[in-house]
């Protein structure tokens, strides 16, 4: 691998804002892609507090960033503030990446996209005509079952602890693109009859997220078909609970790691037009997770 050039007076800048961002993984996943065609770039972490978003949007266009990606808790905020949104950014209502065009703030969303990479890529998996069943309806969820939705599942299923964010989901889906979907709560009785017909589901509420690392209460392996594919978005612990007793019920199963790995692909892809170096890529976050 090639060694990083100096960094010089015309060094361009990126970056991951958000608050917290010293846990994020990308500085060195995006500096390794980098390095890999020694480009003369650099990725750094913007820890921004919830009063100083704006000034923080102006800074960068001030000290002329390139681009950056957006994350917890500014992903639906920033959308409302850029000149210009993508067609994914569009549809999801959040970004998760920027890049100044010229004087244009633009926006752009590829959790989703990465997340259907991963799907595609890793578990050899299309969501076409497929029957999906998604846990949670916080941010991530939106991402994957808009983008879902939009490349096709024939029917989604959302349940979440809070039923009303689910059931509000579920209209704004079929709003957008057509597709069926159906808001439930995660009582047993309202979830249950959904799982065994599900071909994919995925666990998108942040139960199970390290250090905790439990198992979620409300959901019964047993439901699942053996056929089903079952992905959990957590990355950390690697596999989640969730994840271990869907393979003991004979499931084949996909972490978030790829999510995670693709976004910050198709984001370096975004900002600089070149193939992103996944290999590269995901050895640095491999080795971050230890
Ligand atoms: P949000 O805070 O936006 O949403 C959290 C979701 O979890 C909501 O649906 C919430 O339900 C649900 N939830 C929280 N606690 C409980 C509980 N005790 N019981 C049942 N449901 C609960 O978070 P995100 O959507 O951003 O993140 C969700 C998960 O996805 C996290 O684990 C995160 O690490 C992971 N993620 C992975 C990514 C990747 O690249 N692989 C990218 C982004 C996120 P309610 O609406 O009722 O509050």
């Amino acid at each position: 691998m090639s060694k990083r050039k100096e960094i010089t007076g015309v060094t361009e800048i990126f970056g991951v804002m958000g608050y917290p961002v010293a846990h994020s993984l990308s500085p060195a996943m995006q500096n390794k892609a980098f390095d890999y065609y020694e480009l003369d770039k650099i990725y750094l972490a913007f820890a921004v507090p919830p009063n100083c978003l704006t000034q923080a949007l102006n800074g960068l266009r001030a000290l002329g960033v390139t681009g950056v990606n957006v994350t917890l808790p500014y992903k639906e905020v920033v959308a409302r503030q850029v000149d210009l949104l993508s067609p994914e950014a569009q549809l999801i209502g959040a970004v998760n990446v920027l890049r100044f065009d010229q004087d244009r703030l633009v926006g752009h969303n590829t959790d989703g996209t990465g997340f259907l990479q991963s799907l595609e890529q890793d578990a050899g998996f299309t969501p076409a005509g497929k029957k999906v069943l998604v846990l949670g309806a916080g941010g991530a969820a939106r991402a994957v079952i808009l983008t879902l939705a939009r490349f096709g599942a024939a029917q989604i299923s959302i349940a979440n602890r809070t039923r009303q964010r689910a059931t509000e989901l579920a209209t704004e889906v079929e709003a957008k693109t057509g597709q069926k979907a159906v808001g439930l709560s995660l009582e047993p009785s309202e979830l249950k009859p959904w799982v065994p017909e599900a071909d994919l589901v995925i666990q998108a509420t942040s139960v199970g997220l390290y250090p905790k690392g439990e198992s979620p209460s409300w959901f019964n392996p047993d439901w699942l078909s053996p056929t089903a594919l079952v992905c959990d978005l957590i990355y950390r612990p690697r596999p989640s609970e969730f994840l271990k007793r869907a393979a003991l019920r004979g499931c084949r199963t996909l972490d978030g790691l790829g999510m995670l790995l693709y976004q910050g692909a198709q984001s370096f892809t975004w900002w600089t037009g070149l193939e992103a170096p996944v290999d590269v890529m995901r050895q640095s976050l491999l080795k971050q997770l230890g």
